[in-house]
């Protein structure tokens, strides 16, 4: 069995992740060593990145590659949510410029590739499978890569970025707080040679949830339904017959797809997960991103947060390491109170539909809003 060690592991090669690695590797000697499950040709749903994740991916070093990329500048949101009419939130006159969509595999491979080559070492298709504290050395991680085997590696600090399901964290005692449990059923659509498409991602709500539809780089248009257990039972990703007919009765969504064709491949469903761990570090680990804490998809701002968290959390865990016992503290306020606004701009934005009231998706939202209201 192998074994090795670093200064900081990193569980989780998304943003978040990548992001703490490319943060401590330019702006400390730490050694760190960045752990992903998947190997680097995963495919991945393309998000859209708003104009402000500039900021971060300029301060990480990695804006000018990102811009070499090939991902695509959009001109903002379209949405019909609380009415039927469309409405624009247009980035023209934005002081960052403009949004994006983005190659998501692309993305993350490039600032993977940064982490390397600055001198972190990356470690792919490698899962983590347990841990044994090793008191105030920090922790021992056991891997398992499908071909290398099993390994150990030693590491002073841990950084769980292993997105929502925060594996480390929840290891360590911390809980997950989970305030919504959606998922999202997505599939793919061609843009037809030749054909004209708006670069606006359009989001438009439909009693069994809402649908979202972005086009990609290279003429693919992701299309996306956000629903709930009770609202999307029945659907089958294996089987896309009754989405495309639940997609069929949208208006905007449908119109956009007229000169598209359905490629014809098996849905693919991902939680849609909102909440957060209710202890987001201890003496030897900390959280970040989506294991922090998961934002509602409807804001499309989970990767700028957790880029702009990768930049707080090497900050407080370079400061924690030469010995100040309150930087870890106040990192984690600082995330938790970001939770906190979003929750509750995203409780205005779900009570401003109120066209279904008794459809279940809908009426699960205002119950869950009710009950986070009191709780509070
Ligand atoms: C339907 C949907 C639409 C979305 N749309 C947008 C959008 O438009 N814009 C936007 O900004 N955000 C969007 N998001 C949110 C965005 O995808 C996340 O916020 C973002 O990916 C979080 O980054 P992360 O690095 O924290 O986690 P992730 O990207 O989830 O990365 C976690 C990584 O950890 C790895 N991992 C997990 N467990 C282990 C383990 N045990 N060992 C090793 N590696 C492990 C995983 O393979 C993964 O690569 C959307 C989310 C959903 C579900």
């Amino acid at each position: 069995m192998s074994d090795a060690h670093c200064d900081v592991a990193i569980l989780g090669g998304g943003p978040a992740g990548a992001g703490v690695a490319l943060a401590l590797r330019t702006q400390t000697r730490r050694s760190v060593t960045l752990v992903e499950r998947a190997s680097d040709d995963t495919p991945r749903i393309g998000e859209t990145l708003p104009p402000d994740a500039r900021l971060p991916l300029a301060k990480l070093g990695v804006w000018s590659g990102f811009l070499r990329d090939g991902h695509l500048a959009s001109r903002g949101t379209a949405s019909a949510w609380g009415s039927a009419t469309v409405g624009y939130h247009d980035t023209l006159m934005s002081p960052l410029g403009s949004a994006w969509h983005l190659d998501r595999a692309r993305f993350d491979a490039s600032l993977r590739a940064q982490v390397a080559e600055r001198g972190g070492t990356v470690r792919f298709g490698t899962t983590l499978t347990g841990c044994e504290s090793l008191g105030v050395e920090g922790f021992r991680l056991h891997l398992s890569h499908p071909s290398e085997g099993p390994s150990t590696l030693r590491a002073r600090f841990v950084v769980d970025a292993t997105g929502w399901k925060a594996e480390f964290a929840t290891s360590q005692g911390a809980r997950r707080q989970v305030v919504d449990r959606g998922f999202a059923l997505y599939g793919d659509f061609r843009l037809r040679e030749g054909a004209a498409f708006s670069t606006h991602a359009l989001v438009e709500s439909r009693p069994e949830g809402w649908w979202y539809s972005a086009l990609l780089p290279g003429g693919r248009v992701v299309v996306a339904l956000i629903g709930d257990g009770e609202s999307l039972r029945g659907v089958r990703p294996g089987t896309p017959g009754s989405w495309l007919s639940l997609l069929a009765h949208t208006t905007a969504t449908r119109e956009r797809l007229a000169v598209c064709d359905f490629t014809g491949e098996a849905l693919r469903a991902v939680p849609a997960t909102v909440g957060g761990l209710d202890r987001l570090h201890a003496e030897h680990w900390l959280a970040v991103g989506d294991a922090a804490c998961t934002l509602d998809s409807l804001s499309s701002q989970g990767i700028s947060t957790a880029l702009g968290s990768a930049l707080m959390a090497a900050e407080a865990l370079e400061q924690h390491l030469q010995g100040h016992p309150e930087a870890l503290g106040a990192y984690g306020a600082r995330v938790r109170q970001g939770f906190v606004e979003h929750l509750r701009t995203r409780d205005h934005f779900y009570r401003e539909e109120r066209r279904w009231p008794d459809a279940p998706f809908w009426r699960n939202r205002r119950e869950a809003l009710a009950s986070s209201a009191l709780a509070a």
